[in-house]
Formats: C-alpha cells, structure tokens, sequence
C-alpha cells in the first residue's frame, strides 16, 4: 500500500476529517472512529511507518512521549480509572492499518472490555537459550 492511500495520512494531512486532540511537529491524537470506550485515542507519528519496527529512534521517543500527558488528559476528561495501551504489530496482531499507531484505551471496572491470556510456563532451560538468542539478535 502507498502513502497516497494510507488513512492515517490522509488525517494527517487534513484530507479526511478526524477529531485531534494533540498535535506536535511528529505526531499526532485524535479520536479512533470506532471506540472501544469513550476516549479511544489513537496517536501516530506524522511520517508513514508501517510498524513499530520501522521507527526510528527519536520518531519512537517522540511520539510514546505524548503517551503520559495523553493518559492523563483522557483519564481525567472520562474519569476512567485506567486506560489500556494498545500496539497492534502485524496483521496476526490486530493490525487494520498498517501506520503505526498505539491505542489509549480507556477503562472502568465492569466495562467488559479485556482479553483472555492463555500463559504457557516458562522452563529454565528454555528460558535462557530464548534470552541468549534474543539478546545475540539486539547486538546484530
Ligand atoms: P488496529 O486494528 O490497526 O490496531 O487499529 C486501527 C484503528 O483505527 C481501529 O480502532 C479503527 O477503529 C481506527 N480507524 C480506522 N479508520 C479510521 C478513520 O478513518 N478514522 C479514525 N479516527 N479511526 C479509524
Ligand atoms: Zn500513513
């Protein structure tokens, strides 16, 4: 998919309409259309990314950098009692729109909204042969 036919740029670029509510020289909030609460917040940086992955690091600081103050300002404007942050990487993942975005999902006890976790164990064994491989690919 093109830049041209991403939906996040067009909101960026103001060609189709959407709700801001924070706007910075990188990145940009602005109501998700579909709420899962009242509140759902969706922040983006300006430049198309597809994932999380492809960020560089200053456009990764400045955008999770609005994450506290946009917390804040949702939870105090819903006085929901906590909010979800959301990261969808890849279609298996969740993610519809493929320009990186995090959700600000705000809850309140009883809303219905969660997930189940199906947790596996974790050996000792298997454990530290993950952690070396993972830790052998971060070093490149
Ligand atoms: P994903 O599943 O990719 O993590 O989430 C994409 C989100 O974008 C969904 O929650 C969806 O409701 C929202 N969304 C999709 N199209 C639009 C749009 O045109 N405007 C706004 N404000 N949100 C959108
Ligand atoms: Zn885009």
């Amino acid at each position: 998919m093109s830049v041209g036919d991403c939906i996040f740029c067009k909101i960026v670029s103001g060609s189709i309409p959407s709700h801001r509510v924070l706007e910075t020289d990188s990145c940009l909030a602005f109501l998700d259309a579909a709420p899962l609460a009242p509140g759902h917040c969706l922040l983006i940086p300006k430049q198309h990314y597809t994932t999380l992955e492809e960020l560089p690091e200053d456009v990764a600081a400045a955008v999770l950098g609005q994450l506290p103050a946009l917390g804040r300002a949702v939870r105090a404007v819903t006085g929901a009692a906590g909010y979800n942050v959301l990261q969808n990487t890849g279609r298996v993942a969740g993610q519809e729109v493929m320009h990186v975005h995090v959700h600000v999902i705000p809850r309140v006890a009883g809303d219905g909204l969660g997930y189940r976790w199906h947790t596996k164990s974790l050996e000792d064994a298997a454990a530290e042969a993950l952690r070396n491989r993972i830790a052998a690919a971060l070093r490149g």
